[in-house]
């Protein structure tokens, strides 16, 4: 079998990609390739928020460069794209229309600093956040999590992420020139300077005249694989391993709920399925994507929902426990556009936004592999072969990741003695804590704080510095 066009991997970005693909390129023929149709993703697991403004965070604000202000645009744009995008497909409603943010005592002045930063955003979007009182919500938190600041953010809508993968699926259904392989590749070879072969699992082999590789975490080892060379200049992959429950048979809920960003993850959620609520998400950082969810995560989850949300909402049955390896670059960016292999692309690491991001950069992206030219301007920041970005000082770095960790220590219940210097102690033995763990990464790379966490807890090391050493940019 040939193909003109090969995306690998069906997560949100490969099918997107596929679909624009498809629309645009009628003559062409497309197969999209994984191991099955809807697998156990990423994609699947997210509660498809679509952000726009509420995972803004001061970090992103403060950035010494303008990475951080291009990718708070660019959800803008994405936010808007998604809107009209979302009428191509047939029967694809959002599962609320709208967020509301709050925040409470069970984290730290990081909910307050984000909150504003996504105000500061709005504004600049002439848009405000309605204030709301604990009267006008839903939510039945215990005494001591009540929300201190409520607002009613409009047009951040959510979407059941199931009914997403499964509307594109039909959607693609209506081309003929697109052949959906249930089968994942095992590596992919250069046969002349204008062909690729690719062997499948089950010992197909196809051809293609253009590949892209959208394998989410897997990405990386794929190019490993068939091109050692190329993945010493690649930036490399890791996992974001989240999890999240959907808990059916309780009371609805009309919007989605969350609060900012927090404790290096996106902070407490619930979103409204149509016959279940989704409660969300953790965060753990990791080199190999994993398998199942932490038992611990999904404990989190539940003391999370019971004391900040309602415990009415734990009483329901767990429908499903999710799972997915968020796909994040070593420097907290995307990886998206061609290679110096000629007609190889590489489009991954939207970590906590691909399912926002998609279709946008999907509509981008499709046009520069099909006529063969570079990365559109929004996205060239993001090169597959580009130096590691880097966008705050050191010390912003431990200071964001100090707020970090005592955010996670408060929302499992940290509460230090008022007098003596118990808070400045705590925080200044994580200072520390993150000094070394800069100290042995500087100066060749600065991991985004994000990572501390987990790197504090052996996990990814070790693994991240053999990523950097073997790198030849
Ligand atoms: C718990 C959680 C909550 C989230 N919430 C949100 C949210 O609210 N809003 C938002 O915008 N984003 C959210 N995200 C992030 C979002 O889900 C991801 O950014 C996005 O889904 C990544 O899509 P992807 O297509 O890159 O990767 P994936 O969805 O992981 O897809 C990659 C695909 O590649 C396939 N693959 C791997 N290896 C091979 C191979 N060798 N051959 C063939 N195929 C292969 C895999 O089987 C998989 O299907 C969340 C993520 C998680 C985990």
């Amino acid at each position: 079998m040939k193909f003109d066009f090969v995306v690998i991997g069906s997560g949100i970005l490969g099918l997107t990609l596929t679909l624009e693909l498809a629309r645009i390129a009628s003559n062409a023929k497309i197969a999209l390739l994984d191991e099955k149709k809807i697998n156990r993703t990423a994609s699947l697991a997210a509660g498809a928020m679509l952000s726009r403004y509420c995972e803004t965070t001061k970090f992103s604000l403060d950035s010494e460069t303008d990475h951080w202000k291009e990718r708070i645009r660019n959800r803008i744009i994405a936010a808007d794209y998604w809107e009209s995008w979302r009428k191509t497909l047939a029967k694809l409603d959002y599962c609320a229309k709208s967020t509301v943010l709050f925040t409470n005592n069970c984290s730290n002045q990081l909910d307050a600093d984000n909150l504003k930063a996504i105000q500061q955003v709005m504004s600049t979007q002439g848009e405000q956040a309605l204030e709301l009182t604990e009267d006008e919500i839903e939510l039945a938190p215990e005494y001591y999590a009540r929300a201190d600041r409520i607002v009613l953010v409009r047009n951040e809508p959510a979407i059941e992420a199931r009914q997403l993968l499964r509307s594109i699926f039909n959607e693609l259904g209506n081309f003929p020139n697109v052949c959906i392989v249930e089968k994942s590749v095992l590596s992919i070879s250069e046969t002349s300077k204008n062909s690729f072969a690719l062997a499948l699992q089950g010992g197909l082999n196809i051809t293609a005249s253009s590949i892209t590789v959208a394998a989410g975490a897997e990405t990386t080892r794929i190019i490993d694989r068939s091109f050692p060379d190329l993945g010493k200049r690649i930036v490399p992959i890791i996992s974001g391993n989240g999890a999240a429950i959907t808990v059916s048979k309780i009371n609805p809920i009309k919007y989605v709920y969350r609060t900012p960003n927090r404790a290096f993850s996106c902070g407490l959620h619930a979103v409204p399925y149509s016959d279940a609520i989704y409660f969300g998400a953790t965060n753990t950082v990791q080199a190999m994507p994993s398998r199942a969810p932490i038992a611990t995560d999904i404990g989190f989850i539940i003391d999370c929902v019971s004391s900040q949300i309602g415990k009415k909402w734990i009483e329901g049955e767990i429908e499903h426990f999710k799972h997915g390896n968020r796909p994040v670059s070593i420097d907290g960016f995307p990886v998206i556009g061609r290679t110096s292999i000629k007609n190889l692309w590489i489009y991954t690491g939207f970590y906590r936004e691909g399912i926002l991001m998609a279709p946008w950069a999907s509509s981008l992206l499709a046009k520069c592999i099909i006529h063969d030219t570079s990365i559109s301007a929004e996205l060239s920041a993001y090169d597959p072969e580009r130096k590691l970005i880097r966008t705050h000082s050191y010390n912003q770095c431990i200071d964001h990741a100090v707020e970090n960790f005592h955010a996670i220590a408060c929302e499992r219940g940290l509460r230090l003695p008022s007098t003596g210097n118990w808070t400045q102690d705590f925080l200044g033995s994580y200072r520390s804590i993150s000094e070394a763990i800069y100290a042995r990464f500087e100066p060749h790379y600065r991991p985004p704080p994000d990572f501390l966490w987990d790197i504090h807890f052996g996990r990814l090391e070790s693994e991240l510095k053999e990523l950097i050493e073997r790198r030849e940019i």
